[in-house]
């Protein structure tokens, strides 16, 4: 139901939680979140954000990461399907339903990866994880290119660290723009606190963020160019 990434010299567990609080008025039932740091570290339960603050364990520490708020449509509200999804040093927050996701996860058996939910989102991290694509930008546009349906989705790999990869179809997604850092979320409520210069993606746009700069292109690797605006919110 919402996505928050961040990269930047932060910890980012503590910005993570508060963008996540910052979307809880739009209904959820689990959430999760994830840091790349040394090597990928990931806390998520069902139940509230004020219940993950809980499971985050004291040490749990990164400069980048990702985090969501689930709203349940293909597997039940637990702590197994809550997201983040990882494979190896993958790691994906998902907004919408991918709706090929029972033949994606059957061919991914098929080729002996283990699924450990019963969620259509966890197929996007195999699917990165799998790629042989140099850059992760590259990887998730492969994975992406395979899953028919609706996303707003953040990809974080453990192995690159310096860098988010988000995407959208049909399921929005911001970038905040900030003093070297950059924020992505799905609800400029998650960013204002932070920044008010956001850049929205179009559907079918990815973003690759690092903490001084993005780079946006189409799902066919056009680049595209977007300026920030300014918001103007009362927070
Ligand atoms: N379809 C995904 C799931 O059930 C994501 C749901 C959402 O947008 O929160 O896990």
């Amino acid at each position: 139901c919402g996505i928050v990434g961040y990269v930047g010299s932060r910890d980012a567990v503590p910005l993570l939680l508060e963008g996540l609080h910052r979307l809880e008025y739009r209904g959820y039932d689990s959430a999760g979140v994830a840091v790349a740091g040394a090597g990928l570290r990931v806390a998520k339960t069902a139940g509230r954000v004020a219940d993950l603050r809980r499971v985050v364990p004291a040490d749990m520490a990164g400069t980048v990461g990702i985090a969501h708020t689930r709203w349940a449509t293909h597997g039940e509200p637990n702590d197994r399907n809550a997201h983040p999804h990882t494979s190896g040093g993958i790691a994906i927050v998902h907004n919408g339903v991918f709706e090929n996701s029972d033949r994606l996860r059957a061919q991914l058996l098929a080729q002996g990866v283990t699924l450990t939910s019963d969620t259509d989102s966890e197929v996007l991290a195999h699917l990165v994880a799998r790629s042989d694509k140099a850059t992760l930008e590259d990887a998730v546009r492969e994975a992406l290119s395979q899953v028919e349906g609706t996303y707003g989705v953040i990809v974080m790999d453990a192995d690159r660290p310096g860098e988010l990869v988000a995407a959208r179809r049909g399921s929005p997604v911001v970038l905040g723009v900030g003093e070297h850092e950059m924020l992505v979320a799905s609800d400029v409520s998650a960013l204002v606190r932070f920044t008010q210069q956001v850049i929205y993606l179009d559907d079918d746009e990815l973003a690759t963020v690092t903490a001084d700069g993005y780079r946006t292109s189409t799902m066919d690797a056009r680049s595209t160019t977007k300026s920030p605006t300014s918001i103007d919110v009362a927070t």
